[in-house]
């Protein structure tokens, strides 16, 4: 038999997958960033599915080397060598807010890559290392619309990104307090990007 792809290769996460590690009242150790991307033509956005998808990175490794999704991400864009002579947003799901190394990654390819705008839906705040609030605030500096996911994001990413089986109708199962949780992650990251002190 055949290995199946890599899990990265894959464009569908199965529904538990989500229903897990995008919960914004659960703290799973692993993160999982889904993507689309947008060509930008005057008022209008146009869908580029070629490059719509999801990759995760799990956080075994407590020691210094970094283990974040945002790293193979940026490999992942530069690896699309998006035309510069034309417009994209790329927008990203991802179930931890990036972390202030990440951020500054983030920040770096946005200032070598002016074609693109980078918006980032994040189920849940990652404040375990400090600086992260700094991080997020140069994220928005840098052009990078920063928000919360409400449950307009997280049935997005149900209905695209989730592989439902038999039942490609199956709607998004949302979890108890979602949108209270959602509700309050957003006042704290406003709190957190209209703070000038670093
Ligand atoms: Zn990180």
């Amino acid at each position: 038999m055949a290995a199946g792809p890599a899990p990265e290769a894959r464009s569908l996460m199965d529904e538990q997958t989500f229903l897990d590690n995008f919960n914004n009242l659960k703290y799973p150790r692993k993160t999982y960033l889904c993507y689309k991307v947008e060509r930008l033509v005057g008022e209008n956005s146009i869908p580029v599915d070629e490059y719509k998808g999801f990759l995760r990175k799990e956080g075994a490794d407590m020691g210094l080397e970094r283990c974040h999704a945002e790293p193979i991400f940026l490999e992942r864009m530069a690896s699309w060598n998006l035309d510069t002579e034309l417009h994209y947003r790329i927008t990203v799901f991802i179930s931890w807010s990036p972390c202030p190394d990440c951020a500054d990654e983030l920040v770096k390819f946005l200032r070598e890559n002016r074609h693109v705008n980078l918006r980032i839906f994040a189920a849940r705040i990652y404040d375990y290392l400090q600086g992260y609030e700094a991080g997020l605030r140069a994220l928005k500096a840098a052009g990078t619309d920063v928000a919360m996911m409400t449950f307009q994001e997280f049935e997005y990413c149900w209905n695209n990104f989730v592989d439902h089986q038999q039942d490609e109708d199956t709607p998004f199962p949302p979890w108890d307090n979602l949108v209270a949780r959602s509700e309050e992650l957003s006042q704290r990251l406003e709190g957190i990007l209209q703070n000038q002190e670093d």
